[in-house]
């Protein structure tokens, strides 16, 4: 098995088999592409500069400096893959002839020692709703819990467009938002800080190709559009949303923010991982989103609540192949209008909900609306929503054969409203 000369824990999600690309930035430098290995982030612009690329273009050198990763995915797979590659070589075992005078050490620092920034520049966002036992347990509760899903929901991915401009990077806390809300005993609606502040784990994709305005993405070629994963926390304000989402769907609810994890995880490194999905859907799914050996990954997911005294307690556990679309099927039908895609462009999952009590992926869901709260075993705390001080962390790897391709985690704190 392939190992690197860097001592790496069995259990770190930057193994050499995964080399996810982000953007960081220390004292002395500007922000710019780094990739994970172990616990130091390697500066790909020093081993540019150290002449230990084989692609010498001025091109990729400026892409590398760049404080975004959009110019990188824009040079195209050939580029991005045979760089992954590289640096897999470079710093793998036995590679001290490949190095010249070059000290390792030079071009590498600690991820502790780092701050990482959105790992590109967002353009569109959108957000997906795969998950059927999420959408039906929603349904369940809303609706009617005879007949949960709505008609469209197993002929159709279901997507909003949401709010880039809200999106922040790990790390970065966020204050209550404030909005309209309609008490079910009360006539009419009131104003104020949201009492209900939910998580959602999710993850998402971001687009590697710029497609035109009237083309289509097939459903069977669309993973070539895909440059990498990564973890999505779609904050979400349940009485602001339950209010105003009829009949134009999700608004402010959401758009106060969302979190990425800063490592786009490719879908080279997670290949590996790849789970055949049940080939046939029932009822059966228009041609377009048809598509032949349908697949996921394995990837495992948990949410951890963290309690404004320290408290802390893995609240799900759930797992990427539990969506109903594949995310061929998303991108397919996304574009069947012929609505363009653009490098940067961020497409989420949607809450993902497994089959089991414990693999929920909302407190809506795993507190059933507020009647069953999460009870810490600590100290006898509950929650219902988040309070001020709380912070959920999603953390997310696959391993298989001893290989572990991890995402690192998604953290954000609640911090109390913004007086006005
Ligand atoms: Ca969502």
């Amino acid at each position: 098995m392939l190992k690197s000369f860097l001592p790496i824990p069995s259990d770190s999600d930057f193994s050499i088999h995964n080399l996810p690309l982000g953007i960081f930035s220390t004292e002395e430098l500007s922000a710019r592409a780094g990739m994970a290995l172990g616990n130091q982030v390697i500066h790909l612009a020093a081993l540019f500069e150290a002449g230990l690329l084989e692609n010498q273009s001025s091109e990729l050198k400026d892409a590398l400096h760049a404080p975004v990763l959009n110019n990188l995915i824009a040079l195209g797979p050939e580029v991005w893959k045979a760089l992954r590659l590289r640096v897999q070589l470079l710093f793998s075992e036995r590679s001290q002839s490949l190095w010249g005078n070059t000290r390792p050490d030079s071009v590498f620092v600690k991820q502790d020692s780092v701050q990482m920034h959105l790992p590109v520049a967002i353009g569109d966002y959108t957000d997906f709703y795969s998950s059927e036992y999420h959408a039906a347990n929603v349904g369940a509760m809303f609706r009617d819990p005879q007949n949960p899903l709505l008609p469209n929901w197993k002929h159709i991915p279901v997507g909003y467009h949401g709010r880039s401009s809200s999106i922040v990077v790990s790390g970065t806390d966020f204050h209550r938002p404030y909005g309209q809300t309609k008490a079910p005993t009360s006539e009419i609606p009131s104003f104020g800080p949201s009492k209900q502040v939910d998580m959602e784990l999710e993850t998402g994709f971001i687009i590697s190709r710029n497609t035109n305005q009237g083309s289509r993405i097939g459903v069977n070629e669309a993973e070539d559009f895909i440059f990498g994963m990564l973890l999505f926390n779609d904050w979400s304000a349940r009485d602001l949303q339950s209010w105003e989402y009829v009949p134009l769907g999700p608004f402010l609810g959401k758009n106060f923010c969302s979190s990425v994890s800063p490592w786009l995880v490719s879908m080279e490194a997670l290949k590996p991982f790849r789970v055949a999905m049940p080939e046939k859907q029932e009822p059966e799914v228009l041609n377009y989103i048809k598509q032949e050996n349908r697949w996921t990954y394995d990837i495992h997911l948990e949410a951890e609540f963290e309690l404004a005294h320290g408290q802390k307690e893995i609240i799900t556990k759930t797992n990427q192949k539990y969506l109903y679309w594949s995310m061929n099927q998303q991108l397919a039908h996304h574009t069947v209008n012929g609505c363009p895609m653009r490098i940067g462009d961020l497409l989420a999952s949607g809450t993902i909900s497994g089959p089991d009590p414990d693999s929920l992926g909302c407190l809506l869901e795993i507190t059933r609306r507020g009647q069953n709260p999460v009870s810490f075993k600590a100290d006898g705390s509950t929650r219902n929503f988040m309070e001020d001080g709380d912070r959920i962390t999603v953390r997310g790897y696959a391993e298989k054969d001893g290989i572990r391709v991890g995402f690192g985690e998604v953290t954000g704190k609640l911090l109390p409203p913004i007086a006005f």
